[in-house]
């Protein structure tokens, strides 16, 4: 009777020699910094900066046609806006 299944202590080493660290370089900040196989930035701070810049990358046509649209619409109906006075300061009927 030999021993045919793999240990458990063996999968676990055999997973950790494939995802080993490795020197990456982040394309954001250009730090160098060693992260496992497969991971792109250094820190989420970075991810998070390329994912919001590919954003904007790729929605900057309907970014900017927003901006415009809304500066017509500012422009057309001068008269109606936020800046009204409130009620704020109110009767002063509590003065003696
Ligand atoms: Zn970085």
């Amino acid at each position: 009777m030999g021993e045919v299944y793999t240990l458990p202590s063996e999968i676990a080493r055999l997973i950790r020699s494939y995802r080993r660290r490795h020197k990456l370089v982040c394309p954001v900040c250009g730090q160098e910094f060693e992260g496992e196989t497969g991971r792109k930035y250094c820190s989420r701070r970075c991810a998070n900066r390329a994912a919001s810049r590919g954003y904007r990358q790729r929605n900057l046509e309907k970014i900017r046609a927003r901006q415009r649209e809304r500066y017509h619409r500012l422009k057309a109906s001068p008269t109606t806006g936020p800046g009204q006075a409130g009620p704020e300061n109110g009767p002063p009927s509590d003065r003696p």
